[in-house]
Parts: C-alpha cells; sequence; structure tokens
C-alpha cells in the first residue's frame, strides 16, 4: 500500500523538534514542507520581523535538508494548488488564533473540501490554545489571575518528540509548482537576535543557566539582562511553550514560577483575543469610547517626540530608543512609555500600539493590543486607571544607577547616578542636545485622572 503525501504548512512553528503537526501526518509520510509568503501578512510586518522571518525560514529550510517550498500569493489559493501537485489527501496545521489567521484557515480548509483534502489543525501556539480554561460553568475569564490557576491545573502535553527526520521530506523541485527562492533577509539598523529554532535553544539554555534563579526580581530591571528575550522566538515558533514549561517542571523556584506565570498571561492574552476579536482594534471595555484623548498638531508634534525618543523624560527617552535599535524593549519600559503615551500625552492608545507593531521584531496582535489596553485602562483585568506611571520615579526605581538610560541616552552618558533621571535638575540644565521635559507630569497626571472620572462617572449614571 502506498501512503498518500502530506502537506505540512508552517506558520508561526518554524522549527522541527516537538512539532505536533509531524506526529499527526504520520512518522515516515512523504511529505512536503511549505512556507507561503502571504502579502496581507507580509506588508504591514515592519523590516525587523521580515528580517527575522525570513532569517527563520533560512534556519528551516536547512533543518530540512534545503527542502522547504516558499511560495508567494494568497494562501487560499496556493495551498489547495501545492496539494493539488502532491495529491496530498491531508494539510497539516497548527491552529492559529488570531482574527486574520482564523478567518484564512476557514476559507483554505473550504476550498480544500471541495477537492476532498481535509485541512488537520494539531496543537497550536500556546501553551493551552485559546477556549479551554474554562470556568466551572464553562464560561471564558476575563481577569488573569481566576485564569492563570485553571490554565496551571488543566496542565499540557509533553513535548512531542520529532525532527527533521520525522517525515520523508519530499523534494520542491520535483513538484512542478513555481516558487520562491527562501527570501534574503532585508538589511535593518536595528540590532537584532539570531533567528531560528537552533538560536532559540540556545538563548534558552543561556537563560535558564544564568538568570532563571534570580527571574522573579530581576525581570523588572531593564538595567540588567535578567529577562528571557524569548517573546521573539515564541512569536514565530521557533520552540514552542510546551518545551519551556517543561523545563521549567523541574524547578520549584521562585524563579520558575514566576517564568511560568509570564507565559500564562501570553495564553490570557490569546484568549481575551480569541474572545473578543474585535479587541486588537477597539477598546475591550467600550465605555472607554468615550474618554477624551487629543489630536491636532499639538498632539502629533508630541507623538513625534515620544516616537524618537525626544520627551525629555530619560526613562522613556530609553525605551523608546531601545525599540528603534534593538527592535525590542523591555517590558517594565514598554509599561512605562506606553503610561506616558496615554496618560501625559493624552493620545489614544492605538497610535502607541501600531508604532510598536511596526517596529518589535516580537511584535504580538494579543500581547501588544492587550499589553497597551491593560495600562491604557480599556482592557480586560486593567490597572486601575488612578494608576498613573511617574516617569522620574520609575526610572529612579527600576534603573537605579542610571545604566539604563545612558545606554541608550547618549547625550546623558556623561552624567552619574540618579541625576539621570532628572536632568533638568542639574546646575546647567540638560547637557548639550538633549530636550526639556515637553510636559509637566503633575499637571498632565491631574487632566488624565479628570479624564478618566469622567468615564466612570458616565458609566455610573448609565441606568
Ligand atoms: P520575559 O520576562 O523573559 O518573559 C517570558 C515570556 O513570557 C515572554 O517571552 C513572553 O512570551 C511572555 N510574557 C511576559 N510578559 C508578558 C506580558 N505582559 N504579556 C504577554 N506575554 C508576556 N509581548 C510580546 O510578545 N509581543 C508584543 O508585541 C508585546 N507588546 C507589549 C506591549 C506593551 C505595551 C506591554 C506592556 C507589553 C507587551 N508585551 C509584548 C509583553 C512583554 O513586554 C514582552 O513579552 C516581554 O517584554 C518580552 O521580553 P522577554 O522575552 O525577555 O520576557
Amino acid at each position: 500500500m502506498t501512503t498518500s503525501p502530506a502537506l505540512v504548512w508552517f506558520r508561526r512553528d518554524l522549527r522541527v523538534a516537538d512539532q505536533p503537526t509531524f506526529l499527526a501526518a504520520g512518522e515516515g509520510t512523504p511529505a512536503l514542507a511549505l512556507f507561503v509568503l502571504d502579502p496581507h501578512l507580509i506588508k504591514p510586518a515592519g523590516e525587523a520581523r521580515l528580517w527575522f522571518l525570513y532569517g527563520c525560514l533560512r534556519d528551516l529550510d536547512q533543518s530540512l535538508g534545503g527542502r522547504l517550498l516558499v511560495v508567494e500569493g494568497d494562501p487560499v489559493d496556493v495551498v489547495p494548488r501545492v496539494a493539488r501537485a502532491i495529491g496530498a489527501g491531508t494539510v497539516h496545521i497548527a491552529a492559529d488564533f488570531g482574527p486574520y489567521g482564523q478567518d484564512r484557515d476557514r476559507a483554505v480548509e473550504r476550498a480544500l473540501a471541495e477537492e476532498d483534502r481535509e485541512l488537520v489543525r494539531t496543537g497550536s501556539p500556546y501553551a493551552v490554545a485559546p477556549g479551554r480554561v474554562r470556568s466551572g460553568d464553562g464560561g471564558r475569564y476575563r481577569v488573569f489571575t481566576p485564569f492563570s490557576k485553571v490554565w496551571a491545573d488543566h496542565g499540557w502535553r509533553a513535548p512531542a518528540d520529532t525532527g527533521a527526520g520525522s517525515l520523508a521530506w519530499i523534494d520542491p523541485a520535483t513538484v512542478g509548482v513555481s516558487a520562491t527562492a527562501v527570501p534574503t533577509p532585508p538589511d535593518v539598523d536595528a540590532t537584532l537576535p539570531e533567528p531560528g529554532e537552533r538560536a532559540a535553544r540556545r538563548r534558552w539554555r543561556e537563560f535558564v543557566r544564568d538568570h532563571l534563579h534570580e527571574y522573579a526580581d530581576g525581570r523588572d530591571r531593564p538595567d540588567q539582562p535578567g529577562t528571557s528575550r524569548m517573546s521573539v522566538y515564541l512569536k514565530y515558533g521557533c520552540v514552542h511553550p510546551r518545551t519551556l514549561l517543561a523545563d521549567l517542571a523541574a524547578g520549584t523556584s521562585a524563579g520558575a514560577r514566576s517564568y511560568r506565570n509570564e507565559l500564562a498571561w501570553r495564553d490570557f492574552y490569546a484568549d481575551v483575543l480569541d474572545q473578543r476579536p474585535d479587541s486588537a482594534r477597539r477598546n475591550y471595555d467600550r465605555a472607554f469610547d468615550a474618554l477624551v484623548t487629543d489630536s491636532g498638531p499639538d498632539a502629533d508634534r508630541l507623538f513625534a517626540a515620544w516616537q524618537e525618543g525626544r520627551t525629555g523624560f530619560p526613562v522613556v527617552d530609553a525605551g523608546m530608543r531601545q525599540l528603534l535599535a534593538e527592535g525590542w524593549m523591555h517590558n517594565r519600559v514598554r509599561m512605562i512609555t506606553a503610561s506616558f503615551l496615554v496618560k501625559d500625552l493624552h493620545l489614544p492608545w492605538w497610535w502607541g500600539a501600531r508604532h510598536f507593531m511596526r517596529l518589535l521584531v516580537d511584535g504580538d496582535l494579543a500581547s501588544n493590543q492587550h499589553g497597551w489596553q491593560w495600562v491604557a485602562g480599556t482592557g480586560t483585568d486593567a490597572a486601575p486607571f488612578f494608576r498613573v506611571f511617574n516617569p522620574v520615579l520609575q526610572g529612579e526605581r527600576f534603573d537605579p544607577d542610571g545604566d539604563y538610560v545612558r545606554t541608550y541616552v547618549r547625550e546623558l552618558a556623561g552624567v552619574t547616578g540618579k541625576a539621570v533621571h532628572k536632568p533638568w535638575t542639574l546646575p546647567d540644565g540638560p547637557p548639550a542636545g538633549y530636550p526639556s521635559p515637553v510636559v509637566d507630569h503633575k499637571h498632565e497626571r491631574a487632566v488624565a485622572l479628570d479624564r478618566y472620572q469622567a468615564v466612570q462617572e458616565a458609566r455610573r449614571r448609565k441606568p
């Protein structure tokens, strides 16, 4: 009996280890590996993400012995065409839970079904797939803490035992489909992490060896290399969170517990986006549609100062310049810069979210939009609206010696100690070339509180 070949369509799972789709295709089966360069996703991806994605595709192609087929086009046309070319009965994917991905997969599924082929979803990019964590009465959660408890109780499978040799990869040159070469990464200005599955594994091992034990406290310090920087590898599926969780299971340290909790946040936001796909673009809490935000030339000028890291608030500027230089920003500083945009500059959170998505190498719709909404107070489980980060105090607390600021804000390199967080108080004012604060934080905090209060009052008055 000859086995009909399978098509493995890679998307956000650019790896060969821990790949349940390979097992679903049937070990040893002849299979074609496909990646579709979908203009709908490629166009809005910033340079950093494209650079990283293309690097991952090269790495995957190498792992598969040069047998990755890359085709440009709409997956709804491409996937059935390639499946037809090899006579595949099944097309294997890891399920996508983003709004676009779900619609696309349903359309591909329908197109395949017309030719009696099946789209088989196995696994997802999450430890626990969206929709699985449910309360006793079957409802979904909108608050993180109860979600995370049920998430931990639900648990996850052990990593799948797979590798490049799990399937018999078909040579793409023999299938008669016009393909694109694995794309060359574009030139980028930013210094980005090494792409690919091997790099992900290496980075994870280093983190576990050097930093996991101090992660519970170290994760809040942007001046120290205390976080894992795994977000980008998780985003592209160079490693699955299940693999990380399996390693963490051995440890009961505060660091391991804290890391597990952060992975639960990632799953939580994916679940929330799945519950409410509209929350990618709009306030999750629609009462905040009434929040007054600024616009016009002054707002545009302040937005540009924020984007360029020229607000005169050193920790904000350091964060925004780290984003430009590395396509990444430390989580604490993401919160500080986001709070500054929303509560000090009174700009809509989605202006900031869009800028982050353009530059972040780990830019992820669920984590980014909901991270922003958490800070803006418009999301699920949001920070209480009266919590307004003070950028100076945050800097002094989480970058106590000023090393983080000095690394990214060259104009302040000569300012020592804590003074770096308040350069306008120096005897001669801020060093040449560094701006004075663009706003008065105390005043803007009061303005923000008034505006948020107005929303709360309107909500209370509503019958
Ligand atoms: P670590 O501290 O080592 O955390 C380990 C992993 O846990 C991360 O890789 C990530 O997958 C997950 N994680 C940690 N914190 C969060 C969180 N708050 N929400 C969801 N997952 C989390 N993360 C993204 O992956 N993509 C984004 O586009 C993104 N945008 C954000 C925007 C804002 C305004 C905020 C406040 C947070 C955002 N985050 C985003 C979450 C977080 O900042 C990053 O995941 C983290 O900084 C990545 O660095 P790391 O891998 O060293 O983190």
